[in-house]
């Protein structure tokens, strides 16, 4: 029989004044970032990174469209082996990340948080701040960087319980060329209004705007899906009858080719 392991992602939303959860029912933009994890997951588990013994069970859920209860993620996962992994966190929806890592890692289940926030912070502040070191002093692992190439190393620290306070690739931003797609699944593209999915097409930029964060976490290299990548992910979300995209890219504008 093989063992499993189940891999949760979920991109948090974020409070409004009133302390409540902004959410749709039709979301207007999917999350890019579980767009590029969900990818790289799929990759792992066609791979078998675990092992040839051990199922990669991937749910990626966009807290925008779906409502999370960390009970409910907890039951799913069980005593087994898993990882509940919150990406693309940006600044303003940390606290709400924080607010689902809590009672999962009371209930025992292993969590990291990825994004903007934790990559900005390290690559910005000349220390820690004080929200990313309660995260790693309760047990939540950091994720700093662009997951392309070492997203199968978490999972397997995860799978031996091993994983590590703080992973940062800050130093290290990884080419886009011939990695594995983005793409998400049709049944969660469909809470989209308009049933819209997204990709990105190249990260970081070589100019220097004294505003930018983007510079300081992307880095000032461009880096670019090549045309026969962009085709394949576009291909493959026809595929599953997905025909309208999101492009994003830090800076179209910025390749002379
Ligand atoms: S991404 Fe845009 S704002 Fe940032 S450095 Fe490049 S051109 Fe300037």
């Amino acid at each position: 029989m093989r063992k499993r392991f189940s891999l949760v992602l979920i991109k948090p939303s974020h409070y409004d004044d009133d302390g409540y959860v902004i959410q749709w029912l039709r979301s207007a933009i999917p999350s890019n970032t579980l767009a590029v994890l969900y990818g790289l997951a799929l990759d792992c588990k066609e791979r078998r990174v675990l092992g040839d013994d051990v199922e990669i069970v991937i749910s990626a859920f966009d807290e925008c469209n779906t409502h999370i209860r960390p009970e409910r993620i907890a039951r799913q996962i069980g005593s087994g082996p898993g990882l509940v992994a919150l990406v693309g966190v940006q600044s303003n929806q940390y606290p709400r990340a924080m607010d689902i890592a809590r009672p999962l890692r009371a209930a025992g289940v292993q969590v990291c948080i990825g994004g903007f926030h934790v990559s900005g912070c390290l690559s910005m502040l000349p220390e820690v701040p004080a929200e990313l070191k309660q995260a790693m002093d309760l047990g939540i692992s950091l994720f700093a960087g662009e997951a392309e190439g070492r997203f199968e190393q978490v999972l397997r620290d995860a799978w031996q319980g091993t994983l590590k306070p703080l992973y940062n690739y800050m130093a290290d931003l990884p080419s886009l060329d011939g990695v594995p797609m983005p793409i998400l699944p049709a049944t969660r593209i469909k809470r989209t209004g308009g049933k819209i999915t997204t990709f990105d097409a190249g990260r970081g930029c070589p100019f220097q705007c004294s505003f930018c964060t983007i510079i300081n976490v992307q880095g000032r290299k461009s880096r670019r899906r090549s045309a026969d990548d962009v085709e394949q992910i576009i291909r493959r979300n026809l595929a599953q009858g997905i025909n309208r995209f999101f492009i994003t890219d830090d800076n179209f504008a910025r390749n002379k080719d």
